[in-house]
């Protein structure tokens, strides 16, 4: 088939995905916590069958979660009371930038840049920590699995499920299960 054709296959599917009824609340009726890593985006949703309208998508530095009231668990409030989600997926990536961040570094940086001493001092209790760095990336995955089973504001009958993204092969690796047995 010439470049030509194939243009016009993919335009037809395009314009059949606009006519998908879109509405706030998900299709898929899921929330996905995943890393701002740019060699994830047009890829992890491909790779995990999601579909423009079908799932709320809340990313940050790491996947990391820092605060049990904070920003993360705010949106994952909102996707499960306010916009019907029901279960919960976790992904991190391999080769994360935050398992190779070097906060001394990252301070010398910050400070150069005019912040302050005292304001990084404020960071409780440690930059490293508030910025959420790891060494384990799988190990990152299960500690926030468990963080959102164990948080007061989740409801219990959510499955938290906990996987690997290899943002190369595009494969994902199962680590935590999230359904009741
Ligand atoms: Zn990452």
């Amino acid at each position: 088939m010439a470049l030509l054709d194939d243009i016009l296959v993919h335009n037809a599917y395009f314009v059949a995905e606009r006519q998908r009824p879109i509405t706030r609340a998900p299709a898929k009726k899921i929330v996905l916590f995943t890393c701002m890593d740019t060699r994830l985006v047009e890829f992890l949703e491909p790779a995990m069958g999601l579909r423009r309208g079908d799932a709320k998508i809340i990313k940050n530095a790491g996947t990391t979660v820092i605060d049990p009231y904070g920003g993360v668990i705010r949106s994952l409030v909102v996707a499960v009371y306010g916009l019907g989600c029901e279960e919960i997926y976790v992904v991190g990536h391999l080769d994360c930038g935050m398992g190779q961040l070097d906060d001394r570094k990252l301070e010398r940086s910050m400070l150069e840049r005019g912040v302050r001493h005292e304001t990084i001092a404020k960071l409780a209790p440690s930059l490293g920590e508030w910025l959420g760095t790891f060494r384990d990336a799988h190990g990152n995955v299960k500690r926030v699995v468990n963080l959102l089973r164990d948080n007061p504001l989740i409801p219990r009958d959510v499955p938290v499920h906990g996987l690997m993204f290899d943002p190369v092969s595009g494969g994902l690796e199962l680590l935590e299960r999230g359904y009741a047995s």
